[in-house]
Order: structure tokens, then sequence, then C-alpha cells
């Protein structure tokens, strides 16, 4: 493998930094991305060797398991964003941070909303991730998948189903390359003051100093799910090193030693104690990803 041009590979590789619960994780290859033909030469020799591979974006939605065996792959140097008039054209390993900030220095609005999102372009399009009621695929025109047989493919947004949080693209194992969006003319300045104002109020409002992936569980119809939990008597509730954030309900922050099975575990007593006393059924946001 480590003669693959345009990959580099690290073998036992920590995980630890690439999530943002910060578990303490391990993956037997982690290969870095630096080129798309390089991504499909890594691709076939991991089908001609039968290996496991599992992408990896900026590890800010998932729950980790303790070790992989095989190849985890990151998109990082697939970062590239282009902008054509109110076109933005955004690879897959682009921080979503990135993206909002190139739309607002082109004097384009649209994405002022993903400048918090710790996360990369792929895993957001996967997720239809959003925030103050917007959402990714809002602005959306096309994506390029790399399909299963290693073949280059362009979707419009209307050949995929998308709600909120969920896209038909995660049933398939397909991987995004890159997005479009059409945005509106804007003013950057304006742009700037609705992001601060937001920042502000984040930062007031959930654990950002403490490692979390963000919202655990999606909000129910007309309600949210931290207003329930809090509701429930479970802020500040521990299981070993994870925590239900005292700041946000439904966020649950790593104390300092959490494992993944202290994060699954207190999920499902959230998940029990909130279906016994309001009998809401909350649906998970995060991806418990079981490497077994
Ligand atoms: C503090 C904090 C605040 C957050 N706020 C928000 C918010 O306001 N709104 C919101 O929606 N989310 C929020 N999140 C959650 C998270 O940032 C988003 O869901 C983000 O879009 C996940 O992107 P990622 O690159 O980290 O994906 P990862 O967590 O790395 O992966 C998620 C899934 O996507 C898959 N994937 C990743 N890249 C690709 C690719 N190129 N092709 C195919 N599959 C891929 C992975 O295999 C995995 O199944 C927050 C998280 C944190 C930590």
């Amino acid at each position: 493998m480590n003669e693959i041009k345009g990959i580099s590979i690290t073998r036992d590789a920590s995980l630890k930094n690439l999530n943002t619960y910060k578990i303490e994780s391990k993956a037997k290859y982690l290969a870095r991305v630096q080129t798309l033909p390089g991504l499909v030469d890594l691709l076939k020799y991991i089908k001609t060797h039968q290996l496991n591979y599992f992408i990896l974006g900026a590890g800010s939605n998932i729950i980790v398991d303790v070790y992989f065996d095989g190849v985890i792959i990151k998109l990082d140097g697939l970062n590239n964003i282009k902008v054509d008039k109110n076109l933005i054209t955004c690879e897959a390993g682009a921080m979503m941070g990135s993206l909002a900030c190139t739309s607002m220095n082109n004097n384009l609005t649209g994405l002022e909303w993903a400048i918090n999102i710790p996360g990369t372009l792929g895993g957001s399009i996967i997720g239809n991730a959003g925030a103050y009621n917007k959402e990714i695929f809002d602005s959306l025109i096309s994506i390029k998948i790399l399909d299963e047989n290693l073949k280059i493919k362009e979707l419009k947004k209307e050949d995929i189903s998308y709600s909120y949080r969920h896209t038909s693209l995660q049933d398939k194992p397909l991987i995004i390359l890159e997005a479009t969006f059409q945005l509106e003319p804007g003013n950057k300045e304006e742009s700037l003051a609705l992001v601060k104002d937001r920042q502000e109020r984040r930062r007031a409002t959930q654990p950002l100093d403490m490692p979390s992936a963000g919202s655990v569980f999606r909000n129910p119809p007309h309600d949210h799910a931290g207003r329930l939990i809090e509701a429930a008597g479970l802020k500040g509730k521990q299981i070993g090193g994870a925590m239900v954030s005292k700041k946000h309900a439904n966020f649950i922050v790593n104390t300092g030693t959490a494992t993944s099975n202290d994060i699954k575990n207190l999920i499902k007593l959230v998940h029990a104690q909130v279906k016994e006393q309001f009998n809401v059924d909350l649906v998970l946001e995060q991806n418990i990803i079981d490497w077994k």
C-alpha cells in the first residue's frame, strides 16, 4: 500500500485526535489521500486484498469503536474550493467552516449557518447537516461520487432523497467527492455580523470547551431533545468518563477518560429515561460505529 502515489499510510494509527469525542481508538492502517487517482488506486488495492475500509471525515458525528482491523481513509488532501460567479464547488475533505468563509469572502449568501459545523463537506452531505432552520441540501445543485464500481458519477439534487439529518446516500457504499452549490449575491459585512452573533450564542449555550460530537439526538417534531432530557433530570448524569452536559442536555461530553462504551451506555440510559417519563422515542443523530 505504501507504494500507491497520492496516499500516505500510517500503521497502527491512533484515532484519538481524529474524532471530536477524543475517544481512544486504533486502526491497523490510516490512509491520508492527496489525489483522486490515489484514492481510486487505494480502493482497487483494498478490493484486491479484501481489506475493510471506512471513510472518516472530521469524526464530529461518530462514536468510534476501540479497534478497526482495516484502512481508515481520510480525504484531507481533497479540499479544493472553487468559486464561479454564484456557484461554489467544494471537495469532500474541505471543512464546512472553510466553505462558509469562502462564500462570505465572495459576497455570497446561503451558507453562513455552516461556519460552526466542525465537519467536512463529505460528512455533512451524507448526514444532511444543518442549523438555524437551514440544511446543506437547501442550496445544493449536484454532487460527484465514486460508486462501488469505482466509477465517478454526478447526482443531481433531485436524484437524492433527503430529510432532517438523513439522506438516501447513507444506504449505499459510495464516497462523496465534491458538491456544487448555487448561492445568492450577499454582503460580506452583513454575513460576518450574523455569524458573530450566532457564534456568541453557541459559546453561551453549548459545552464547546469539552470534547463531544454535537447534538446526540434529533429534535422530535415540535419539541427539543435537550428540553426533554433536562426535564428527565439527567443534566450532569455520568457513566464512567461520559457525562450529560450541565450546559446543554442534548450534548454528551468526554470528561477525560470516556470510552465508546461509556458514551453508548449513557445514550441508552437517556433514551430509556425519556421514553419512560414522556413516552418519546428519541432518535440518535450521531452514528455509532461498530467495527467488530
Ligand atoms: C460542537 C459540535 C457542534 C455541532 N453542530 C452541528 C450542527 O449545528 N448541525 C449539524 O448538522 N451537525 C452538527 N455537529 C455534528 C457534525 O459536525 C456534523 O454532522 C458533520 O456534518 C459531520 O461531518 P464529519 O466530516 O465530521 O463526518 P464524520 O463524523 O467523520 O462521519 C460521519 C459519517 O459520514 C461518512 N462520511 C464522511 N465523509 C464521507 C465521504 N466523503 N463520503 C462518504 N461518506 C462519508 C462517515 O463514514 C460516517 O458514516 C456538531 C458537532 C460538534 C462536535
